[in-house]
């Protein structure tokens, strides 16, 4: 690389960018993880998969989904040929489903538009529904050794520490800065490797709370350690109390134990997942029924509640359990459905709704 001038106005030392890789890929060749299940054959479709997973998700929670998702789903054209049910209920649990929505979305449209082949370009591949350059960046040089850098949580972990940049990652400047930091430090040479060993080390040693720097091959030159700043850096998003939303949940049950489901709309929260139906908190749910099913449920019993947060807000949940003996078995309309208790592994459902039926 030719930026010898990258470092030279940050103490304690002038540090060329390729004595940066070089110091991270030493690392990677004794310590990096090269057995994880999406290294091995990492195709750009193994690999843009466990990406996608692991995007606020830790490696030991993906390993078991992306195994499963693997077996069911081994290539694209499986992805692409499926039912969107079956991707979010292989999903189910891991969250943030938009995830899932997009990467079906993804796979129809390369069927559609790129004759079933995962593309090649980083043009191509940022076009792609939910994949932004650092993911695209990823899946390329991790899968093909494309010189892209990357900048996923990890690694702006490890730059933001090792050139003390002051800000929120989430402002612009900050970013923009610590981009310019990725491109000049990531080498034309082992690019994936280096991409593999910065997420390996920001994930593994430069952790948020609790940095191992004294482990670290980056610990001669870092800035943070050297300031004693670890622990500020990178600076933290401006805090702010997130509004509460309250809703209810009613758990209705038949004399077979089949709990009635409604299916969420496509797009906002839990969109597509099937949960239980919802009413405003100051609503009667014996009235619902009534309104529901034309009588009154047999039953009523007041849950214990849950509280989920959200991005954006905290939801409130209040859980009532209706007991109807002999309801209609025709819920009447599509997107209702009667489920009995061995189908609810087998159908997307959001985490809370899967614990408060779990718990039943
Ligand atoms: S020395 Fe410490 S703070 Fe600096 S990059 Fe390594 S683990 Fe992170």
């Amino acid at each position: 690389m030719s930026t010898p001038d990258l470092f030279a106005n940050e103490p304690p030392a002038p540090w060329p960018p390729a004595d940066f890789a070089t110091a991270v890929l030493d690392w990677f060749d004794h310590h990096g993880r090269k057995d994880l299940p999406w290294q091995h054959e990492p195709t750009r479709y193994r690999v843009w998969v466990s990406e996608i997973m692991l995007q606020q998700t830790q490696v030991t929670v993906v390993i078991p989904y992306f195994t499963r998702f693997m077996a069911r789903f081994p290539d694209l054209a499986s992805l692409a040929a499926a039912p969107l049910d079956e991707v979010l209920s292989l999903w189910s649990g891991l969250g943030y489903y938009a995830r899932a929505r997009n990467l079906h979305r993804a796979a129809r449209t390369i069927v559609e538009t790129h004759g079933g082949r995962f593309p090649d370009t980083l043009a191509a591949v940022e076009a792609l529904p939910g994949i932004g350059r650092s993911t695209a960046g990823a899946i390329l040089s991790l899968a093909d050794g494309q010189p892209l850098p990357i900048l996923d949580g990890n690694v702006k972990r490890v730059l933001a520490r090792c050139f003390a940049v002051d800000g929120w990652p989430g402002q612009s400047a900050v970013l923009k800065r610590l981009w310019q930091l990725s491109e000049r430090c990531t080498p034309h040479q082992r690019t994936g490797a280096y991409n593999q060993a910065m997420m390996d080390l920001g994930a593994t040693l430069c952790t948020r709370a609790t940095p191992d720097c004294a482990h670290c091959p980056l610990a001669a030159r870092c800035q943070a350690l050297h300031q004693g700043r670890q622990r500020e850096l990178p600076a933290p998003r401006p805090r702010r109390t997130l509004p509460e939303r309250r809703t209810r949940m009613l758990v209705v049950r038949n004399a077979a134990g089949a709990v009635l489901l409604r299916r969420r709309p496509a797009s906002g929260i839990w969109g597509g997942l099937w949960s239980l139906p919802e009413i405003a908190p100051d609503n009667d749910p014996a009235g619902w029924c009534l309104d529901r099913f034309n009588r009154a449920p047999d039953t009523v019993e007041t849950l214990p509640g849950r509280r989920h947060t959200f991005t954006h807000f905290v939801l409130e949940i209040e859980v009532v359990a209706l007991g109807l003996i002999a309801p209609e078995t025709d819920v009447g309309e599509d997107g209702w459905r009667w489920s009995p208790p061995e189908e609810r592994t087998a159908i997307g459902l959001p985490a809370p709704v899967a614990d408060i039926l779990q718990r039943l």
